[in-house]
């Protein structure tokens, strides 16, 4: 999608993905096949372009290090450093006193069982590499650690308290070389077992979470340093205290939406911000929200009904075109636009009932009555 959007701007595009197969393929002029850890493949590929950016935060510093001595590296190799490694993130926000859910290291079941007795329930996340819900483990009681530590690789892991969430929001912050800022308005954002269900913006919070939430993502991305994309996930507690998450240096699913009904769309956005091109607006248009598609659509007797999903008005499918559905796996999404947050919601949630009647069971995807919190 940002290499659709870079070639919309007259751009050319090389890509470097592991798999030979990459939905950007169709796109790019060049495809270099390779690990995203293969220094040699990064320089080749830095080589021919003017400036490089990432869409996976998985890539080895020194990687992000010999590209940038050949092109622009946006985001840079510091920030991208900071953000991989997930108690290295929290430990850097803790320092910068962003406010944080409870949280520890555990380098031993016995430390994870401590951590456990002490939080009550929580999630222990693995350190690397771990994306919607996966590299997780969920414990109510310390006697389940040892499992855990199983299933995690018995790796030292970042153990949270689980926060006890109203809502999650994320607000999307796009900085340029320059260190001008556009802040996008928050989405709402509801997730099943780990993954993004949906998100709709405009989130349908108070206007005084809003500009703390922007407030907040600004100022993070202002001391990260980061050119191109910020992606600050949060939660609001139901004391209504907002805490954040994590944060993505990149292009987020959470506003997949913004290609609908945002003056500027997050993938637009991203390519003016690493070629040093003015940042575009980030009003809200128009009431828009997106579904994802999991493989599990793929997967049923009957194929996904696409006529009868885009039957819905002001509907829209994007697949991303990946080889090879799997359980879980995001093979693309649906997007609304609406009169209303509401709207927007329940028509992309009527496409997606339509498109495959048999998976919703994956996703709770009754329609949910939004209402704005009192804080
Ligand atoms: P991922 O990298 O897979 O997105 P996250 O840490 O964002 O991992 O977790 C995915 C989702 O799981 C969150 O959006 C939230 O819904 C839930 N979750 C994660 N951490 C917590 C927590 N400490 N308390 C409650 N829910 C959590
Ligand atoms: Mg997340």
């Amino acid at each position: 999608m940002t290499a659709m959007a870079a070639r919309s701007m007259g751009y050319d595009v090389h890509v470097l993905d592991p798999e030979s197969s990459c939905a950007t393929r169709a796109i790019a002029s060049r495809v270099i096949t390779a690990s995203f850890n293969d220094v040699a493949a990064a320089v080749d590929l830095a080589k021919h372009c003017d400036v490089i950016t990432l869409e996976i935060e998985q890539i080895h510093p020194e990687v992000l290090a010999a590209a940038a001595e050949h092109a622009p590296v946006r985001p840079g190799r510091d920030p991208v450093y900071i953000i991989q490694e997930r108690i290295r993130q929290k430990e850097w926000l803790q320092q910068q006193g962003v406010p944080l859910g409870a949280f520890r290291t555990a380098d031993s079941a016995e430390a994870l069982a401590d951590a456990v007795q002490a939080f009550g329930p929580s999630i222990a996340k693995s350190t690397h590499g771990g994306y919607d819900g996966r590299g997780q483990a969920r414990l109510t009681k310390p006697e389940q650690s040892a499992d855990a530590w199983r299933a995690l690789g018995e790796r030292t892991c970042l153990v949270e308290q689980r926060v006890d969430i109203d809502y999650e929001i994320s607000v999307l912050v796009a900085r340029s070389p320059s260190g001008q800022c556009a802040v996008y308005p928050p989405s709402r954002n509801h997730h099943t077992n780990g993954i993004l269900t949906w998100a709709v913006a405009p989130a349908l919070i108070t206007d005084s979470m809003c500009s703390k939430a922007q407030a907040l993502a600004q100022s993070i991305a202002e001391h990260l340093g980061i050119v191109g994309l910020l992606a600050v996930e949060c939660f609001v507690t139901r004391d209504g205290e907002l805490l954040v998450n994590e944060l993505a240096p990149r292009p987020h699913n959470t506003y997949h939406h913004s290609e609908r009904g945002f003056a500027t769309s997050q993938f637009e956005q991203l390519v003016r911000a690493i070629c040093d091109l003015p940042l575009g607006r980030t009003d809200l248009l128009a009431p828009s929200a997106i579904v994802n598609l999991l493989g599990d659509v793929w997967l049923q007797e009957a194929p996904p009904n696409i006529p009868h999903a885009l039957q819905v008005p002001g509907s829209r499918l994007h697949l991303y075109g990946k080889a090879g559905a799997r359980v879980g796996r995001k093979m693309g999404h649906l997007s609304a636009v609406g009169d209303s947050a509401e709207s927007a919601l329940h028509r992309v949630l009527e496409s997606y009932r339509r498109l495959s009647p048999e998976t919703t069971g994956a996703f709770d995807v009754h329609d949910p009555v939004l209402t704005v919190p009192t804080h």
